[in-house]
């Protein structure tokens, strides 16, 4: 079976071959091998909105199933902000540091027991003409931390403490994200779907 991955990111799709391991016969493939760009507006309100958004639209182009997510930082203290915003939180062309500089700024006057947090991932995966075949969603809980700290990882990591670890998603590193991570436990839900729908 193969399926599209939305993402030009050949490092997300690295990612995804390791999280879907475990279905056999899978062939996962980039939007680098489409003829032609598809540039879809991610406006819906919740993750789940955007990943089936981005993946009917991407199918229908592509002609072939397509797997795509959303995903971002739920802060409790900002009524979970920003949330499917997390990439412009700070700006359209926001950059990491920006988005975790405004982050900061926003908590400053919140104390650390208020400061719980979440990274959030939706999974969706489509047939080839764009219908519903699964969406699955995983969680990561944690804590925004007092300044960044840690240089692996991405976005919101160098102020991201997980529950039961004292250091940042960016010093712990990808082995552990990758068993943790908000991705790594939607990726995990949707093996079981995956691998029914190759035995009808
Ligand atoms: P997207 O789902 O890849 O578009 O991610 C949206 C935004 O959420 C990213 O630009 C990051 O700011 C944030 N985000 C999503 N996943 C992570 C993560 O694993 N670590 C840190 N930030 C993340």
């Amino acid at each position: 079976m193969r399926i599209l991955v939305a993402t030009m990111n050949a490092g997300k799709l690295r990612e995804y071959e390791r999280l879907l391991a475990d279905v056999q016969g899978l062939e996962l493939e980039t939007m680098a091998s489409l003829r032609e760009p598809v540039d879809v507006v991610e406006d819906r309100a919740t993750f789940v909105g955007n990943a089936l958004k981005k993946a009917t639209e991407i199918a229908k182009v592509a002609g072939m199933p397509c797997l795509a997510d959303d995903s971002g930082l739920e802060v409790d203290a900002l009524g979970g902000r920003p949330g499917v915003y997390s990439a412009r939180y700070a700006g359209e062309d926001a950059s990491d540091a920006q988005n975790n500089a405004k982050l900061l700024d926003e908590l400053s006057d919140t104390s650390d027991q208020q400061r719980t947090a979440r990274f959030r991932c939706a999974i969706a995966v489509v047939d080839e003409s764009g219908s519903e075949l699964a969406t699955v969603d995983g969680a990561c809980e944690g804590r925004i931390g007092r300044e960044p700290r840690g240089t692996h990882g991405f976005g919101y990591d160098p102020l991201f403490v997980p529950d039961g670890y004292t250091q940042t998603m960016a010093e712990l590193g990808p082995e552990t994200k990758n068993e943790i991570s908000h991705r790594a436990q939607a990726a995990a839900k949707l093996v079981p779907f995956l691998r029914q729908l190759r035995t009808p």
